[in-house]
């Protein structure tokens, strides 16, 4: 069979070999065992199973909650002389029955089907009547509500196994960390599933997080120094930075143009325009940039905001250097973005659970963010993939800034605690700067205001600098030492922060490269 595998990869699709693992995922279900694939988007999942579908006898069932895509998957696959068809609501029921009726005479091979048609009991029993040679389970994601895309209608595709035991299933996605794996698996019960994760690492790919100091300047820095006259994209958070970031660059004599979703439709139709036809635009832009845009020579994506999460960071990062170039992802980062986030979180709408994924979500990126080891290691093991054998060193990629110039840590534990007891002796009422500025015992308004030039911790901290305890702090919050009142950003102490100051814990944190730490610098690498 896997040589008719072969010849419907020349003949129908014209393609000559399979990308690996494509063809150890087809053998998988032409055994007629199920399969689970992780793929970035353009990773090649269709052909996963559309030529099974196409070698195996009957039809092959694909759910789909694209309804909008795909009339076009179906086109592409008639134009490739397949019998595709699809059902979903936005057809005719007269175009549905007679599908069903197709299909139940066996003139179709592939159909796309909308996952709620499925809760529907008159599709099952048609269902059963047809000769079905596999379902595949697209953005399989959506079934996990350990996720943003979660649909209670995919939760009815537990139904499959039930009442079609004989017919292997291949469930794909392109985002899915550990914990969403874990739970497409039980929800759809994958347990015997062969699972292939694949295609996550972009080697290169430069990626490097730096600390935030002054973010403009180090930005066109960045660019005139690495980036002259190349094409690229700027994440910020908000729409204002967007403006006043593009605006800013320009005057610096840097081709550089806004895109969010406040801008007028035509002025953002006639920026992308220019992204995409001129050679070098820098797109200063909102997240709303990006989605469907597919440009080969973006040669660095920067972001001067911390994303909400890995799968955004990879997300947006993996627009740059589609075309297999050299290209950086770059990013500054700092206490402000922690705090920033946090607090975003916090105040934002939804359920207890949905602020939990959330949140560790973010602790994610936190991670990644304040990691002193390989980068690309950590990035692509959060989707559960491997550094490839490619590597000569199975730790290290050697194309992150961490592999580049190895990381200076320090131990940090004394200072630690004095950030802590400070935040304790001032009531857990205060923010960072109001913190520095007691422990390195200034005088200003506020403190005089609440006495706490009078407080035991008063001045203890002049041995670091405001910039080393604003790294502190981070790391602290970062770590989870510290949480963030999401009012004004107050810090309170939580059960961590009540371990390390009652001294049951040493910490080691990052030495922030833009300074050196006084007295207390005791570097390891
Ligand atoms: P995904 O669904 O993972 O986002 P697609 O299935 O749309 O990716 O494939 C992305 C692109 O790669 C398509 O243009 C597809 O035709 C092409 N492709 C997939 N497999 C192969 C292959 N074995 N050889 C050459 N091109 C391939
Ligand atoms: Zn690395």
């Amino acid at each position: 069979m896997m040589q008719q595998a072969y010849q419907v990869l020349n003949r129908t699709f014209g393609y000559q070999e399979f990308r690996p693992p494509q063809d150890q995922i087809i053998q998988t279900l032409l055994n007629g065992e199920d399969a689970f694939v992780l793929m970035p988007t353009g990773g090649g999942k269709s052909l996963c199973y559309q030529i099974p579908a196409l070698v195996r006898n009957g039809i092959g069932i694909v759910i789909s909650p694209l309804i909008a895509l795909m009339q076009d998957q179906v086109d592409a696959l008639t134009q490739a002389g397949i019998r595709a068809a699809c059902m979903n609501s936005s057809m005719s029921g007269e175009h549905n029955a007679r599908t069903e009726q197709l299909a139940l005479s066996g003139q179709l091979d592939i159909i796309y089907l909308a996952p709620e048609r499925l809760t529907l009991p008159r599709t099952i029993e048609w269902l059963q009547q047809c000769q079905l040679s596999l379902f595949a389970i697209d953005e399989a994601h959506c079934v996990a509500q350990w996720g943003h895309d979660f649909r209670s209608d995919y939760l009815q595709l537990s139904l499959l196994q039930q009442y079609f035991p004989s017919i292997p299933r291949v469930a794909l996605t392109a985002t899915a960390d550990v914990k969403t794996r874990e739970e497409i698996v039980f929800r759809l019960g994958l347990q015997n599933a062969k699972v292939f994760v694949s295609g996550f690492d972009r080697p290169n790919i430069q990626y490097r997080i730096t600390q935030k100091n002054t973010p403009k300047a180090q930005l066109l820095n960045f660019l005139q120094t690495e980036h002259q006259n190349h094409a690229g994209i700027v994440y910020c958070l908000s729409r204002k930075k967007v403006d006043s970031t593009a605006l800013w660059l320009t005057e610096q004599g840097i081709n550089a143009l806004p895109y969010h979703a406040g801008l007028d439709k035509t002025v953002r139709q006639v920026n992308q325009q220019r992204f995409l036809r001129e050679d070098a635009i820098v797109m200063v832009a909102t997240i709303a940039f990006g989605m469907g845009i597919d440009k080969p020579d973006v040669r660095f994506v920067a972001h001067l905001d911390l994303p909400k999460s890995i799968e955004a960071y990879y997300q947006e990062t993996g627009r740059a250097g589609r075309d297999g170039q050299p290209a950086t992802a770059w990013m500054a980062y700092g206490l402000e973005d922690v705090i920033k986030l946090k607090q975003m979180m916090a105040k934002s709408e939804g359920d207890e659970q949905f602020k939990r994924i959330e949140q560790q979500k973010l602790n994610a990126m936190l991670g990644l963010a304040e990691l002193t080891d390989c980068r690309r290691k950590m990035l692509i093991n959060y989707f559960g993939d491997q550094l490839s054998n490619h590597y000569p060193d199975p730790k290290h990629c050697g194309n992150c800034d961490n592999c580049l110039t190895s990381v200076q840590t320090w131990d940090a534990t004394e200072a630690s605690r004095k950030a802590l007891s400070c935040v304790f002796r001032t009531d857990q009422r205060f923010g960072v700067v109001h913190l520095i500025n007691v422990l390195r015992g200034k005088s200003s308004e506020k403190i005089k205001q609440f006495n706490h030039q009078n407080i035991s911790t008063f001045g203890i901290g002049t041995e670091l600098s405001d910039g080393q305890w604003r790294s502190v702090f981070r790391q602290l919050v970062a770590h989870g030492y510290l949480n963030v009142n999401y009012d004004y950003g107050q810090l309170s102490l939580n059960e961590s922060s009540r371990t390390l100051l009652q001294g049951k814990e040493t910490l080691t944190l990052r030495l922030d490269s833009f300074e050196s730490v006084g007295k207390n610098k005791n570097s390891t690498s």
